[in-house]
């Protein structure tokens, strides 16, 4: 019998274990952390033989295939050792997609997957169709595949994801965008992460749609070297002859060969140029997928966002308090700055990936009326913007920032926690960091 052998005991790991049992594989699971009880409840539900906090080399190079959590890097040795010997390693999402015909729509970019994964999902359960979400939203797909029975699923992928993917086909592929990310994984060479979100095109025929934002510099030159086969749905905020949706007299329009939809841009529920982008990526999806033009308009009308995104939390003595934790990286940043429609006073900081801040100087200078600094090393921080802004405040706490962007938040203006950085030196994660600024917005 194949053995499958499961590297990583989360969301994508026990799927994919349930998933290989019903299948009939000699299944095994092994985490070099500790597994989440409910997850250990999983795999003993389904009688499958788990591991944690080692990995017994013997029971894991006679596997037939591996299938390794997005989590663990291509040069953690075990991995090396498997590559040598010629065992194949996958993904999750591959693993799944050999065992449902359902259609696979496909969601990747460095930056509003989430957003976009969630907004399309809310349009086609809204039109009624019978749909899944999963991947990088946190629900496995591989589980579902075993124990649910979808027509359609939304998945998220992230470019970890789409490394451990060959076969698989997405029906529809979206790339909303490609800036700097995770370069550490990727040898510090951008062109393969920029591969490795090219995959999401893989297999594709003229039959597959591919959906994507035209302007961004990366795709557009990745474009002319490729010869990608899927039928292109282009999206911009200006025309040209190939785009499929775009603005035009502060109307949204989405323009195929089948249809022609407008609705008004201020009608959006999410608001801010790249939720625009990303309103028109779901827009066009639910397009080709037919889906009536009453449904896709209200469901664009009233998606409620997704919590750590530009999330409105409070308005506090006429300042308003949002919370934009997910922004993880500087282009989020920028994105969040642009989308203010007052000063702020912004709150930023955390593990530094690197940042190149150049990309939001232009922004902050015309918007920033202080900037408060929290992490545990704001070195960085101030290397960059000390002598651009007058008003900067160190603080080690949120707490500390949210009392001192109250003081210092002038009528009228907003505060925007929108950190440019990862969160794991002071908060658990980046919801735990959105958590606590809500908490401490409530309290003030
Ligand atoms: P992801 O899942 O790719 O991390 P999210 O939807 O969680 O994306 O959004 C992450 C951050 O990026 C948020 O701060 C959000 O405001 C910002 N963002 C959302 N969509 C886009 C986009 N299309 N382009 C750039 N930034 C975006």
């Amino acid at each position: 019998m194949n053995r499958i052998v499961i590297l990583g005991g989360g969301e994508s790991g026990a799927g994919a274990a349930i998933l290989a049992k019903k299948q009939g594989f000699d299944v095994f699971l092994s985490d070099l952390s500790e597994i989440k009880p409910k997850y250990k409840t999983l795999l003993n539900e389904y009688g499958i033989v788990w591991e944690e906090k080692q990995h017994s080399e013997e029971k894991i190079l006679n596997a037939t295939e591996v299938i390794k959590s997005p989590g663990i890097p291509d040069k953690a040795p075990l991995i090396k050792k498997l590559y040598a010997q010629g065992t194949p390693v996958i993904s999750e999402i591959e693993f799944a997609g050999r065992f449902t015909n359902a259609k696979m729509i496909c969601i990747t970019g460095s930056n509003g997957k989430t957003t976009t994964t969630m907004l399309t999902y809310h349009i086609l359960t809204k039109a009624g169709l019978n749909v899944g979400l999963a991947g990088n939203v946190g629900n496995s797909l591989a589980l579902q595949v075993a124990n649910e029975n979808f027509d359609y699923y939304v998945v998220e992928l992230s470019s970890f994801q789409l490394d451990g993917m060959t076969e698989f086909k997405a029906d529809i592929a979206i790339l909303l965008n490609i800036t700097p990310d995770h370069l550490d994984r990727y040898d510090y060479n951008f062109q393969n992460y920029v591969d490795s979100k090219f995959r999401i095109t893989q297999n594709q025929t003229k039959e597959d749609a591919f959906i994507f934002w035209e302007n961004d510099p990366v795709i557009k030159a990745e474009l002319a070297k490729r010869n990608i086969q899927s039928t292109m749905y282009p999206f911009a905020i200006e025309r040209n002859e190939k785009t499929k949706a775009f603005i035009e007299k502060d109307e949204l329009i989405i323009k195929t060969l089948k249809t022609l939809f407008t609705m008004p841009q201020s009608a959006l529920a999410i608001q801010g140029l790249h939720n625009t982008y990303n309103s028109m990526a779901a827009g066009l999806t639910a397009t080709v997928l037919n889906v009536k033009k009453e449904n896709i308009r209200e469901s664009l009308m009233d998606f409620q966002g997704v919590e750590h995104r530009l999330e409105y939390v409070a308005t506090v003595r006429n300042v308003r308090y949002i919370n934009d934790s997910k922004a993880t990286n500087v282009n989020s940043c920028w994105y969040a700055l642009q989308s203010m429609k007052t000063n702020v006073v912004l709150i930023l900081g955390g593990t530094d990936k690197g940042n190149d801040y150049s990309e939001i100087e232009k922004l902050v200078l015309a918007k920033a009326s202080a900037l408060i600094f929290m992490g545990v090393d704001n070195s960085a921080l101030h290397k960059y913007f000390d002598g651009k802004i007058a008003n900067i405040v160190d603080v080690t706490s949120m707490n500390e920032a949210v009392n001192a962007a109250y003081n210092i938040a002038k009528q009228g203006e907003s505060v925007l926690l929108s950190p440019c950085c990862a969160s794991f030196d002071l908060f658990q994660n980046y919801e735990d960091r959105g958590k606590q600024f809500k908490s401490c917005v409530r309290n003030l």
